[in-house]
């Protein structure tokens, strides 16, 4: 049950929609926002209409002249002013992200360090927008190239990492000089709304970001994104919903970033170091209950060291313990509602119906909450659901290849282009894996790789762009080509 902090916390959590700088009421029934570790209510927030919608994109549009003119050493010092605001909160969000989402308290902290990351980066890519400026090739004038905004922006963020996906949206945007409205997921609206108000406090001026909570995301983004005042979209989320905005953003030819879904590979070589091959698995697979995108998804291990990785990581798979994410201790919090513990049962059931081996877990532990035990499967059948669907749950389903031509070729056999994790301590072998593996990221002998100064997407139907990095900033400028003639 929650405790008074909790209870503290969640009153200053703000209820309404931020628009144009204030808090305001929604037009629709309120969301009831539940803890997925015992099913209690949180706490009702706003619930924005279509009026609701078109309203924050009336007030991004009325602040986007001023924002876009406003110097770049001024909007990389806000940014600031909100990374040092969010270490000084950093309990609060913290403990926000568990009690609405399920994720342990040490990672929900660890979330703070990396969503805050994308406001430090950005505050510094602020003030490095360059242009070039050259010779046209005929020596018949110069050639500019500069940077503008690209304007109002559309944020859709989904509910598995609250605070890190908002930030990642919103702090390039505003470094480049764009206004947003952002629509974070039904599920977990709190933490962006407790981020709305820290952006306020940072400076962040009335309109420049606006946040909608609505529990009809189709129906009020729709109009958005028909609106030709809108320049652009930003969608973090599963690839069907990113196809079918991907379809609506086609009519107004719309500039899109779509960071979606995932299946990726994670391969271990007869010559791979296992215990650093079961670390890196243990990040990869239960971080965040195996609620991510970059979540090992197909277990692709070498025949000769197989059983001896499934038995030690059996091991330190049965050493986790369940529970609410606030308690001690706990490294596996709840999944996110009773659709996902259904799906994941679902999931291996198929597979053990296909021939699966069960090591450990494949149960729902008694009581209330939307728990499921952390699992390990072996000898997975390759038409198995486990193995083409992402699963977005703790359950690992281990294969085994012999050659490495065969271990590429499962690898890549996906529509999905995330990520791809490998442990070998051949390099020769990395580098081929380096260029044989169709993912925008790669995990060489490590479990982890996200970080605000690197370029995170995926190929395939995995998306389209990049979030961080140099390459961030460039999602939401515009270049312009001006040729001066020489007189
Ligand atoms: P989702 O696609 O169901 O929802 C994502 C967001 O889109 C939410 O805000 C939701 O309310 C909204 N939405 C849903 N249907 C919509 C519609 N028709 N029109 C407009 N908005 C709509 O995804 P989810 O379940 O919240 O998140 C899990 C998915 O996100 C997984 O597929 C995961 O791989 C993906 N993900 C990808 C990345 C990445 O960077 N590639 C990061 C995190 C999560």
């Amino acid at each position: 049950m929650g405790t008074e902090r909790e209870a503290e916390l969640l009153n200053r959590v703000p209820d309404g929609l931020y628009i144009d700088g204030t808090w305001q009421p929604g037009t629709g029934e309120p969301i009831i926002v539940t803890d997925p570790a015992t099913g209690r209510e949180l706490k009702r927030i706003a619930n924005a209409g279509v009026a609701d919608g078109g309203r924050a994109l009336d007030a991004a549009v009325a602040a986007g002249p001023a924002w876009a003119a406003t110097a770049p050493r001024v909007r990389a010092e806000i940014l600031r002013r909100a990374f040092d605001l969010l270490q000084e909160r950093r309990e609060d969000f913290a403990l926000l992200m568990t009690i609405e989402m399920g994720k342990p308290l040490a990672e929900a902290r660890a979330e703070v360090g990396y969503g805050g990351e994308f406001l430090r980066w950005f505050s510094e890519e602020a003030v490095r927008i360059n242009g070039r400026y050259g010779p046209a090739p005929e020596g018949t004038g110069q050639m500019v190239v500069s940077q503008r905004p690209v304007g109002p922006c559309l944020l859709i963020t989904p509910w598995n990492f609250p605070l890190a996906m908002a930030t990642r949206k919103i702090a390039p945007a505003l470094a480049a000089g764009c206004t947003v409205v952002i629509k974070p997921a039904e599920l977990t609206p709190l933490t962006t709304l407790f981020f709305a108000q820290l952006l306020e406090d940072a400076g962040v001026p009335a309109g420049v970001v606006n946040v909608i909570t609505t529990s009809e995301s189709a129906e009020v983004s729709a109009p958005l994104i028909a609106d030709p005042r809108l320049r652009k979209l930003s969608f973090t989320g599963s690839t069907g919903v990113g196809r079918a905005l991907l379809r609506q953003a086609a009519e107004g030819v719309l500039r899109t970033s779509m960071e979606l879904g995932g299946n990726a590979p994670f391969l271990v070589f007869a010559d791979a170091d296992l215990d650093r091959a079961v670390d890196g698995a243990m990040l990869a697979k239960f971080r965040n209950i195996g609620q991510a995108c970059t979540a090992a998804n197909r277990f692709i291990v070498h025949a000769s060291v197989a059983e001896d990785f499934a038995r030690r990581l059996v091991a330190r798979v049965e050493a986790l313990r369940i529970g609410r994410g606030t308690e001690p201790d706990v490294t596996i919090g709840p999944l996110v509602n009773d659709a996902a513990v259904a799906n994941t049962e679902k999931l291996v059931s198929d597979a053990l119906d296909r021939g699966a081996t069960l090591l450990t877990g494949g149960f729902r532990p008694e009581g209330p909450g939307s728990f499921y035990a952390p699992t390990v499967l072996t000898d997975v059948a390759a038409d198995s659901d486990l193995l083409r669907q992402e699963i977005f749950g703790p359950v690992v389903g281990i294969v085994t290849f012999t050659e490495e031509d065969e271990a590429i070729r499962l690898a890549n056999d996906t529509e999905y282009g995330l990520i791809s994790y490998v442990f070998t301590e051949n390099i020769a072998r990395g580098q081929r894996m380096i260029a044989g593996l169709d993912t925008g990221m790669m995990g060489l002998n490590t479990g982890l790789v996200s970080n605000a100064a690197a370029p995170f997407g995926g190929v395939k139907q995995s998306g389209l762009g990049r979030e961080g990095g140099l390459e961030g900033i460039h999602e939401y400028l515009s270049p312009k080509y001006t040729l001066i003639p020489a007189s």
